[in-house]
Parts: C-alpha cells; structure tokens; sequence
C-alpha cells in the first residue's frame, strides 16, 4: 500500500501498535526475572532484545514471548579501564541463547579466570546489573549471568 496520502494520526497510531514489546518493558521483565522477546508468527524465530521486525524474515507480525534465561557464552571482554562511573575489572559478555538471540550481558565470574576455556560453557541468568551513568540516558539494567 501506498504510504501518500495516509492521515499522520493514523499513521502514528499504526507505527505505535507494532511496539508490542519495548525496550522498557524488556528491562521490567528482567527486573522481575523474566528475559522477554518476540516470537515471529510468520517464521517462528525469536528476536531478543525487542525490536520493531523479526530479525530473521523482518516480519512485524510479532507477539510477546519469554525465554528461558539459559544460554551459552559466546564471547567475552574484561573491562580493565572502566568508564567514569563504573568500578573494574569487570566481564561484558555476549550470551548465544538456547532460543536462537545473542544478548549481551554482564557476567559474574572472577575477571582474573577468564580465558578462552570459558567459551561455549552454560550459562544462565541469575539476575540483573542496574546501570545509570551520564551517558546511557537515565536508570537500565541488563541481564547479569553466572556459569551454570
Ligand atoms: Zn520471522
């Protein structure tokens, strides 16, 4: 369908209704211990963190879903120079997750024993890290995993 000529109020409005999941309910989900998604009605994948299109077949016929929170870690970096505000050393990682996503999170794990054994072990998340600091626009959080 031709975009010209739609009223911009409805136009808004059905922008809108494609948001089923946004990156604040995302971040409530994992404060209240679920990691939430997207579920593709058209090709069954899942895309997490939320996004406005499947990220396998870019459909918006999209609805919520919840994953497990289980994964595998993929890779890592031990931050040793932190950004103002935040406390070294510390692990970012990005986690494979048994539902197909890659997300990126904090690991808890003794930044010292890092190495590259660590790669395609378990992990789950066992909680969050809430981060605020002046370049991140107010208070998030992201998933906090442990080795499982
Ligand atoms: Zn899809």
């Amino acid at each position: 369908m031709s975009m010209v000529g739609r009223d911009p109020v409805e136009m808004e409005k059905d922008i809108k209704s494609r948001y089923v999941l946004t990156s604040k309910d995302y971040e409530d989900g994992l404060r209240q211990g679920k990691l939430l998604g997207l579920k593709c009605k058209d090709c069954g994948a899942v895309t997490c963190p939320p996004m406005i299109v499947c990220q396998r077949c870019g459909s918006i016929n999209l609805e919520p879903t919840e994953l497990s929170g289980k994964g595998e870690l993929m890779t890592y970096t031990v931050i040793k120079i932190p950004p103002e505000g935040y406390e070294a050393p510390y692990i970012v990682c990005l986690a494979k997750t048994d539902e197909g996503p890659w997300i990126v999170g904090r690991l808890d794990y003794d930044a010292q024993k890092m190495s590259e054994e660590m790669l395609g072990k378990n992990v789950k998340i066992k909680g969050i890290f809430p981060y605020s600091d002046k370049y991140s626009g107010g208070e998030h959080v992201c998933p906090m995993f442990e080795i499982s």
